[in-house]
């Protein structure tokens, strides 16, 4: 402990699949850290052992752990460093430690990041989409009628979007984004990143939703879903595809309403009577 000092709290970055893409720093700053906050003890004792890194670790995960955060401030006002990480990845991000960075800034405490690897990004930046501006949303809703609310909400942003997603879930959320978005809009999927069976899909969403059907595999691991934004020109018509085919659902046959829906709103017809089949199974 050092009273003549407030120690400094390290957000540090830790690999989201490849131990090599540890960085040197988050090492020294692990092996220096008078304790180490983790999101799981267990999982994170896997990658300290393989750093040789012996340090005593305490399980932090923001959410109703009042008690633990006011220990953890507690011994940083004491003077002593503190390193918080994450089970894979950038903590904060979609990750536990908003509440205490908050926490140690209104204190004046000092905080760092060892910055490094961090699945959205890793993923943005091989999409082949455009980088200069996007939107990370995180996961979204489990369930299909908030998930579709909460796309619908960004239906005409420009920005590219991104998302967490789980394995079990990637094909109803692409369905999902097929209804809201159509078809034809360009998305990208990056899977198990820095990992042994890593892979990337890319295509438009009817062809990424039929590549993930045909193969399982796509349907396993660890996923983050980028998607195209809005095309401005496309996004001056005010016409909602599914309103639209809500509507002519109610007079006409599936494939008629598909079809003029398309049509209407320019969109892929074999996506739109796919939106219409599932609506009208439910
Ligand atoms: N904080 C982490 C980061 O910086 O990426 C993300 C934590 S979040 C709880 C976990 C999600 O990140 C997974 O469900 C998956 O969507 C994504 N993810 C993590 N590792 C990944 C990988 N190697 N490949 C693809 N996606 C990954």
């Amino acid at each position: 402990m050092n009273s003549n000092r407030t120690g400094i709290l390290s957000i540090v970055a830790t690999p989201i699949g490849n131990l090599q893409d540890m960085v040197p720093r988050a090492v020294q700053t692990l092996q220096s850290a008078s304790l180490i906050a983790c999101e799981d003890t267990r999982h994170s004792k896997k990658l300290l052992n393989h750093f040789s890194i012996d340090k005593p670790c305490v399980a932090y995960h923001d959410h109703g752990d009042k008690k633990t955060m006011e220990k953890l401030l507690k011994r940083l006002q004491a003077g002593d460093d503190i390193a918080l990480i994450s089970d894979a990845g950038t903590p904060l991000i979609s990750d536990p430690g908003y509440r205490i960075v908050a926490e140690a800034r209104k204190r004046d405490i000092t905080v760092v990041p060892i910055p490094g690897a961090c699945a959205a990004i890793a993923a943005l930046s091989v999409s082949g989409l455009p980088t200069d501006s996007f939107y990370f949303g995180g996961f979204l809703p489990v369930k299909s009628g908030q998930r579709k609310t909460a796309l619908s909400a960004l239906k005409s942003s420009t920005n590219t979007l991104v998302f967490y997603e789980a394995p079990h879930r990637i094909l109803e959320t692409v369905e999902d984004l097929i209804d809201v978005f159509g078809g034809q809009r360009q998305a990208f999927i990056g899977r198990e990143i820095s990992k042994a069976f890593e892979t990337f899909l890319q295509g438009d969403l009817t062809q990424l939703r039929q590549q993930i059907a045909e193969d399982s595999n796509q349907q396993r691991g660890e996923i983050v879903l980028v998607i195209a934004g809005a095309d401005e020109k496309a996004e001056t018509s005010a016409v909602d595809p599914e309103m639209v085919l809500k509507l002519l659902l109610k007079e006409l046959p599936a494939s008629k309403a598909a079809s003029l829906t398309a049509k209407i709103c320019g969109l892929d017809k074999k996506a739109i009577y796919q939106a219409a089949l599932r609506l009208q199974d439910k």
